[in-house]
């Protein structure tokens, strides 16, 4: 009985209107550290979905008529809560997504913590516009109330971490949500919805769907009832949603996919640059749409900077996630692991080189992990622009590094492709970088760091990499109505 007690699957419910319900199917999911189903996920469709928009809209009246104040108390018990069961939300989001318990417990779960704690204080420091007309004798000013039921979707890479970057925002404003996370990575959402009660966070104003994208997910793109969809995930569904969306006109903010580079000019300082550079690519075993996947260095430097970034590359210790010591954990499924690889198959067959990684080096697992979704971090060079490697997205510990002559040439190179999210500029000259910062097509620059961020400014893309902009004012502003009112005197 022991044993088929330890081996007995999760099983997640929706939460809904303040409750779990069970569902009538569910979707296995998978420890991708083992290989093993390990947890049983709601394969919730229109039904599910429906009742919870439902709890949403009841709730939306009390919630909307709070003062910010009394919601920014509730966010701050939420992050209190979670950040009181720290470890454990840590331990479950390493073992259903793959990534390494270092990252979970220092990057996921404290920016989860952070996000209700940025946003139950900013909620309280927004003002509005008010111009007068004195020739007409009025005064006019604006005002700004919550939009309905927002309806949230969010990716498997950073579940617990991206669900709350739009939670807090929504509930912070006085709208009611129904979030739909990542089939894939759904159990830290569920942990969360456990502790609402607690926090004060009233029944119905945050309610979890999980399931699939086409099912559940597209279910409450096309509910008439939730006017706003805030979206985080690939383009490919990005382009889904616009279209179902699209006979409700409704407001849509997209952050989507990156294939971002990092230029690196021969004045930089090497010491900063490689292990930040090797970070930018590998951290979260490269799932992140920020990490940096092509790296342009000046000539002169190339063949110094490409050795000592192998050099670093191969230092990161690929493994067991739930081993402190490991930089790397496994990738989150299986069909993932499979396409990554391609991407460097692809590469060889086009002539360029694998100089690390990847069918170069041997990847040692221990037994327990020998079915589990592991690469090891891989550098490609003489790669051609055209390749596809260097233009559509990996979204896996694969970087490519080439050569660059000059600064012209480089900014042509680095907006070469349809996306337009994060770049990074490495160089000493001050005027070099703000020169290359303006002329690049990318919502975010980092110059000299990586991942450097302030929730106060604008997050999000150009191009193919999103619609919209999330921050304090951002998310204030997507996730409010505006009207404009005139008073005569
Ligand atoms: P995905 O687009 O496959 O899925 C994202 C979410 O959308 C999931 O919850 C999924 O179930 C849901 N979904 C899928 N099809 C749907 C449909 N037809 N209607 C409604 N919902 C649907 O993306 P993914 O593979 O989970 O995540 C990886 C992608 O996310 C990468 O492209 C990555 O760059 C991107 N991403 C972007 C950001 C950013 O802030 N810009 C952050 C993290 C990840």
């Amino acid at each position: 009985p022991t044993m088929a007690h330890s081996k007995a699957l999760l099983v997640l419910e929706n939460f809904i209107g303040g409750k779990f319900v069970p569902c009538s199917s569910y979707i296995d999911s998978y420890n991708p550290s083992t290989g093993d189903v390990y947890c049983r996920v709601p394969d919730s469709g229109k039904e599910e979905v429906e009742a919870a928009v439902k709890a949403a809209k009841d709730a939306f009246p009390i919630w909307s008529s709070k003062s910010p104040l009394e919601r920014s108390h509730i966010l701050n018990k939420l992050a209190d809560l979670i950040e009181h069961d720290l470890e454990a939300f840590a331990q479950a989001e390493s073992k259903d997504q793959g990534k390494t318990i270092t990252f979970a417990r220092t990057v996921d779960i404290p920016r989860a913590v952070h996000n209700f704690r940025f946003f139950a204080s900013s909620i309280l420091h927004h003002v509005t516009e008010c111009t007068e007309m004195p020739t007409m004798g009025c005064v006019h000013y604006t005002s700004r109330a919550p939009v309905g039921v927002a309806g949230l979707i969010s990716p498997w890479n950073l579940p617990l971490y991206l669900l709350t970057w739009k939670i807090a925002p929504a509930i912070a404003c006085g709208n009611t949500v129904v979030a739909k996370p990542s089939e894939m990575t759904s159990v830290t959402a569920w942990m969360m919805c456990k502790l609402l009660e607690k926090a004060g966070v009233p029944p119905g104003v945050v309610n979890v769907v999980f399931g699939a994208g086409a099912k559940a997910g597209e279910a409450l793109v096309c509910h008439p009832d939730v006017p706003l969809i805030s979206f985080t995930g690939s383009t490919l569904t990005a382009w889904r949603i616009t279209e179902k969306s699209a006979p409700h006109c409704k407001r849509l903010s997209l952050e989507l996919g990156g294939k971002n580079p990092a230029i690196i000019f021969d004045d930089a300082d090497l010491s900063q640059c490689i292990p930040t550079t090797v970070r930018s690519s590998f951290a979260n075993q490269g799932e992140i749409c920020l990490c940096t996947s092509r790296i342009f260095v000046q000539r002169g430097i190339y063949s110094e900077f490409l050795k000592k970034f192998v050099a670093e590359a191969k230092k990161w210790k690929t493994g067991n996630p739930s081993d402190p010591t490991m930089d790397v954990g496994a990738l989150i499924s299986k069909e993932h692991l499979e396409k990554v690889r391609n991407y460097v198959k692809k590469a060889q067959a086009e002539g360029a080189k694998v100089l690390c990684g990847e069918g170069v080096d041997p990847l040692v697992l221990p037994p327990g992990n020998q079915k589990g979704y592991f690469m090891l971090p891989t550098v490609i060079a003489e790669v051609k622009d055209e390749s596809c490697c260097m233009q559509e997205e990996i979204f896996g510990p694969v970087t490519c590094v080439v050569a660059f002559d000059t600064e012209e040439e480089v900014i042509k190179r680095a907006n070469g492709v349809k996306y337009g999210l994060a770049a990074t500029v490495w160089s000493g000259n001050v005027g070099r970088v703000h020169r290359v910062a303006h002329r690049l097509q990318s919502g975010l620059v980092w110059t000299n760091c990586w991942l450097v961020r302030d929730l106060n400014l604008p997050f999000g893309g150009m191009k193919a990499s999103g619609i919209g902009r999330e921050g304090a004012k951002d998310s204030y502003e997507f996730f409010t109505e505006v009207k404009t009112i005139t008073i005569k005197h």
